[in-house]
């Protein structure tokens, strides 16, 4: 007997999930010693030293399971958002928040609807539980054709992810076509709406999500902090949904998913907001400057809402710039050969970067 005989199909085929590759792996390779990795959306500006220092307090207290309830964070969150506490589930990175959807709502013969390219874990969430994923591709400018997926939608439809900005795009909707969407869809489908961007979001009109889990059963909005809060590495996310699947998505997690050191490091990291406004201003102005620099080198750049943003670098570009130590994302997998997702870094890493790209382009010339 072949032990791959035994184990499901659908688990089987799943695709291995490809990182960034780590920067002291590159460092090894190359020989150097200053490789930078604007890669994998981190935060340049690391964490808050407010939530390190309550690591580190709390480091003592590691001989104890965390508390299950993550009783803390939850009062804090539920009052800055205004929602009761028990709308609120907490994981293991907003990661384990799409994979408790997909356990709780997905089967065999069951269908997710979600925009392509978009973030890597839907398909494999999906596919996980032995569903269908059905892909919407992007419209003309990049973005969340919001028509297209409700049109998607039929009787095997369970969960639809909108990842509003988008990941690996950085592009967004508004609230005009949100609300008109979230308006018109059938009552019994799960809506996850995918913010682990929106704290970055600069567009005056990006949508009130939370209006709409208030107002519609069966939506959930997704959140993290891995991003602007530069916790990544803490592994600790949530979601916000009506209390009854709110309540569907706690039966169905491991009672002591978020650790105790990730939490006291997001309820710190939720206190320094001069931290939060400073990673989010470090980031526009990033923006900014990679947007003017790498459209005058003739490269296309989209607009982003996020904390990356994607450029048509041209084929080879990602393997060239990984042999000068940068490293970023390649789309290739999206079906973007063309294309790489460059994560905003520091002003030092973002020229970096520029200076790389007109070296290579001088090569070709
Ligand atoms: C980073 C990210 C998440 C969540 O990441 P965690 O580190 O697991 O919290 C969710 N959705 C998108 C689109 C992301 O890019």
């Amino acid at each position: 007997m072949a032990l791959a005989d035994i184990i499901k199909p659908h688990i089987r085929d799943l695709e291995p999930y490809q990182p960034g590759k780590p920067v002291e792996e590159l460092e090894r390779e190359l020989g150097i010693g200053d490789a930078i990795k604007l890669a994998s959306n981190e935060s340049p500006i690391g964490p808050s030293p407010k939530a390190v220092a309550a690591i580190r307090a709390e480091l003592e207290g590691i001989h104890r399971y965390p508390d299950g309830s993550s009783f803390a964070l939850r009062e804090r969150l539920s009052a800055l958002l205004d929602i009761d506490g028990d709308q609120l589930v907490f994981g293991c990175g907003g990661d384990e928040i799409l994979e408790l959807l997909a356990k709780v709502l997905l089967g065999p013969g069951d269908e997710a609807v979600f925009a392509w390219p978009s973030f890597a874990m839907y398909p494999t969430v999906v596919q996980g539980m032995g569903a269908v994923s059905v892909k919407v591709p992007l419209d003309d400018d990049r973005v969340h054709d919001l028509p297209a997926i409700a049109a998607a939608i039929n009787d095997r439809t369970r969960l639809v992810f909108v990842c509003n900005p988008n990941n690996p795009t950085g592009t967004s909707v508004g609230a005009a076509e949100f609300d008109a969407f979230m308006g018109a869809l059938p009552e019994n489908v799960v809506v996850a709406i995918d913010e682990a961007y929106c704290e970055f979001a600069r567009r005056p009109d990006f949508p009130d999500s939370l209006r709409w889990v208030r107002q519609r059963p069966g939506t959930l909005v997704l959140r993290t902090f891995s991003k602007i809060y530069g916790l990544a590495g803490m592994r600790i996310g949530y979601g916000v949904a009506d209390t009854e699947l709110a309540g569907y998505l706690q039966r169905a997690r491991h009672p002591f998913n978020v650790n105790r050191l990730a939490e006291v490091a997001a309820l710190a990291g939720l206190d320094d907001t001069e931290h939060a406004e400073r990673a989010k201003r470090v980031n526009a102005e990033g923006i900014e400057y990679l947007t003017r620099e790498l459209t005058a080198l003739g490269i296309e750049v989209w607009p982003t809402d996020a904390n990356f943003m994607l450029a048509r670098a041209g084929s080879d570009t990602c393997q060239e710039l990984l042999k000068e130590g940068v490293i970023v994302r390649p789309l290739a997998g999206f079906g973007m050969p063309e294309h790489i997702r460059i994560s905003i870094g520091l002003p030092e890493e973002n020229e970096r970067l520029v200076k790389t790209l007109k070296k290579l382009g001088e090569a070709k010339s």
